[in-house]
């Protein structure tokens, strides 16, 4: 990304003017780094407010109500002698009203005010529509420019099952904006909103049953940690269905109505509400793509190069909307690649080495780069090293063991290729690892690196040192 940085500001004339349709994460990185770069920006957004799905109906709202039903869960478990409390959810409508506040403070801090101040920077409430390869009409103005980002994002995929739409069902953007918790709850989907919300709803009280197609939940990671998974979620009392193909919903009794077909034999699934969340489709529609000849993938996504040129001349496009890496920090960061590659005609390419991840059930599942099956299909030599979390002092500590960390290394070489981890807060692992990916740290130097004694982060160090010794034989501070 560097080779179009230190360029000094143009004039902010017709040639420097980007016309960014949406106004999301990718929208607001790729406005703000085109300001810095001296062009003129158009961003026009419609649907959900300015901010886009993170702040509004995604990432934000999700992780506030997951940390507030993970903190409630906490306080009852009792995990430390002598020390009892009884924590009750006494006022959902609270509940969703902090969250809200949390919301709008976010939005109007890390967007509405970004911008504010910045005279080349011009926001346009309205639906965006390419009418020509150079223009684009919203609220019956027409705008003409050289050089375009597609932002739009990407919106709730709602599989077409028999009487789901008369049965009226929740998603991402209805969830969190309950008054009331609902007594219980079908989750269609097993993959990271699915489960996360499944979890922070059942912690807050809801009876939830998830209900997934495939045979497993998370279903691209390997089968140990969906296994353990699954496990800690019915510890919280959640009913993991796997092999379920939805045949139709109904309304009964006030209720929904859910009829499958699971493993073959068909069942009936009922619970006061269901919310849908079976992944992600993205916002194309009425966007005049046919216009500009924009080519879609076989998924309808926008298809773009490594530069994020789309096959319409001048027309970028950037976020869940291209739909390769659908998290708020890739969307961001393609937003900043799309404007340096418009503005300055040049060509850096996306690069996804030692990309993290991660899912907010607890324990959390995080990772980056590639598990041992992975690997083992690029055809690379691979040994795996798993650390289970009760060898951890941190964890033994706290009274949490549950989880393991898992570290995939080329033998030859000693490099990283790749980490698993299923453990309390082991998001906070992940960056370490990243690093180690990134710039080739070997897994010896891991292991012989000082970790603070007693740091979730010695388990980089034990689960390192595992690889050649058993790590539950060994003295205080991993020697
Ligand atoms: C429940 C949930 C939880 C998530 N949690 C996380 C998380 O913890 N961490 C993480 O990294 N990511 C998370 N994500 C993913 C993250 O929110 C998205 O990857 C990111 O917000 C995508 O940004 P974007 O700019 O591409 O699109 P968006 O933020 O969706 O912005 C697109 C904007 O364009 C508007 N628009 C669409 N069509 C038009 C049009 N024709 N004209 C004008 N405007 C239009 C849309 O209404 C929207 O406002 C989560 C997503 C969901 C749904």
């Amino acid at each position: 990304m560097a080779e179009c940085c230190e360029t000094s500001k143009t004039s902010r004339n017709d040639e420097s003017h980007l016309v960014i349709i949406g106004g999301g994460s990718a929208a607001f990185a790729a406005a703000t780094r085109a300001d810095e770069l001296g062009g003129r920006v158009t961003l026009i957004n419609d649907g959900l407010p300015i901010g886009g799905t993170c702040v509004n109906v995604g990432c934000v709202p999700s992780k506030t109500l997951i940390r507030a039903a993970e903190f409630h869960h906490h306080a009852k478990l009792g995990r430390f002698a002598g020390i009892e409390s009884d924590s009750r959810v006494t006022d959902f409508h609270a509940v969703i009203e902090q969250k809200r506040q949390l919301v709008e403070q976010l939005r109007q801090a890390k967007y509405v005010d970004v911008v504010a101040e910045e005279p080349s920077i011009r926001i346009i409430q309205g639906r965006a529509r390419f009418v020509s390869p150079q223009t684009v009409a919203v609220n019956g103005e027409e705008i003409t420019a050289s050089r375009f980002l597609i932002a739009t994002g990407a919106a709730p995929f709602v599989p077409p099952i028999p009487g789901l739409e008369d049965a009226g069902y929740l998603t991402n953007e209805t969830a969190f904006e309950l008054d009331e918790l609902p007594r219980s709850l079908i989750v269609l989907g097993g993959r990271y909103i699915a489960l996360e919300c499944a979890q922070m709803f059942a912690r807050f009280g809801s009876k939830v049953t998830v209900l997934q197609r495939s045979d497993r939940i998370l279903p691209t990671e390997t089968p140990d940690l969906t296994d353990a998974l699954t496990s800690y979620l019915e510890e919280d009392e959640i009913e993991v269905v796997t092999g379920v193909a939805t045949r139709s919903v109904r309304r009964g009794n006030g209720d929904v109505v859910v009829e499958a077909a699971v493993d073959g034999v068909t069942r009936q699934f009922r619970a006061s509400h269901i919310l849908v969340a079976t992944g992600r489709r993205p916002n194309t529609a009425g966007l005049g793509l046919e216009e500009i000849d924009a080519q879609l993938d076989e998924a309808g996504f926008v298809r773009v190069d490594k530069t994020l040129r789309t096959s319409a001349p001048g027309v970028f496009a950037a976020g869940d909307v291209v739909g390769d890496q659908m998290f708020v920090y890739t969307a961001a960061y393609e937003g900043v690649l799309a404007a340096q590659n418009a503005l300055h005609d040049a060509s850096n390419a996306r690069d996804y080495t030692a990309l993290p991840w991660v899912v907010f059930t607890d324990p959390q599942v995080a990772g980056v780069g590639l598990d041992e099956q992975q690997a083992s299909k690029r055809g690379l030599e691979r040994e795996v090293a798993v650390l289970p979390m009760s060898h951890v002092p941190r964890c033994l500590a706290a009274r949490d063991t549950r989880g393991f960390l898992k570290l995939i290394r080329e033998p030859i070489s000693d490099r990283l290729l790749g980490a698993r981890i299923l453990a309390p807060e082991g998001s906070e692992l992940l960056m370490e690892l990243c690093l180690a990916i990134k710039h080739g740290i070997t897994v010896k130097e891991l292991a012989l690196s000082f970790h603070a004694y007693l740091t979730l982060g010695e388990a980089v160090k034990l689960a390192a040192i595992t690889f050649g010794k058993d790590v539950s034989k060994l003295s205080c501070c991993a020697t």
